[in-house]
């Protein structure tokens, strides 16, 4: 059965109908890196893909394909260019894909844009796509929202799924945050078996060029993922449900509740 809210899935004439009702288009972004020994490489597309789909369901919304690939590895937030698999694009590229997409999105009709990020390096070549969009296309009403998914967890989140204290989300590369809602979204792409428990990198406060492959541990996880446990997942992805939809109908008001 196709997914009615996933854009691949539906036909042109029920595409058409999304645009008809001003439904919000999601579109998810992230990366194809090493996630750690025991997360598949797509983990920062996929979760994207999964809550968008969710929020698409509460607010009658339409989820297109993922940007699969993103800026390149970072080696003190995501292990960088070392291991293999790891495949970035250069930061202007992933803006005009994106300025692309918006810009075609527009010329369907589409006038509310979530682009909702799973790829901490993302962010800025992200808002300049939509910034560029925004000045080429001038004044056709589009509105755009861009979030990285993890600034929605909030305290009370936070102190269920780390007891002993919030590392922050630089070390949350492939630890307990990404494993855990992989868990909960994707358990069959979870290879439990290997989850690794290293220390915390220790990396001094810059970067440098060529990186210094001694400054990420060798499973590639930034920090131990042994906390990560489905009910985490569940937890994370119930927060997201209500406040991402929240976030979408503040900033989407009228047409997000004439699609539902
Ligand atoms: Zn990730």
């Amino acid at each position: 059965m196709p997914n009615p809210h996933a854009m691949a899935e539906i036909t042109w004439p029920e595409f058409q109908a999304y645009v008809d009702k001003g439904a919000v288009a999601f579109i998810p972004t992230g990366a194809l890196e090493q996630h750690g020994p025991h997360l598949p490489l797509g983990v920062d597309h996929m979760l994207p893909t999964a809550i968008a789909l969710d929020i698409a369901a509460e607010v009658g919304g339409m989820v297109a394909p993922a940007i699969p690939y993103g800026y390149k590895s970072m080696t003190r937030s995501a292990g960088g260019p070392f291991f293999p698999g790891s495949t970035g694009l250069d930061g202007a590229t992933l803006s005009s894909v994106l300025q692309d997409i918006i810009r075609e999105f527009v010329r369907h009709g589409i006038r509310q844009i979530c682009v909702l990020d799973g790829n901490y390096e993302n962010l800025w070549f992200l808002n300049e796509g939509i910034d560029l969009a925004m000045r080429e296309l001038g004044d056709t009403g589009l509105r755009v929202m861009c979030m990285q998914h993890w600034e929605f967890l909030n305290e009370d989140t936070l102190g269920k799924l780390f007891p002993d204290g919030y590392p922050g989300i630089e070390l949350e590369h492939a630890a307990v945050i990404e494993t855990s809602m992989m868990m909960h979204y994707y358990p069959d792409l979870v290879r439990t078996d290997l989850i690794p428990d290293n220390p915390a990198v220790d990396a001094p406060p810059y970067d440098v060029w060529p990186p210094h492959r001694d400054w990420v541990p060798e499973s590639g996880a930034l920090i131990s993922a042994a906390g990560a446990s489905v009910e985490k997942g569940r937890i994370i992805a119930d927060q997201y449900r209500r406040d991402i939809t929240a976030a979408v109908r503040r900033e989407f008001p009228a047409r997000a509740r004439a699609a539902e």
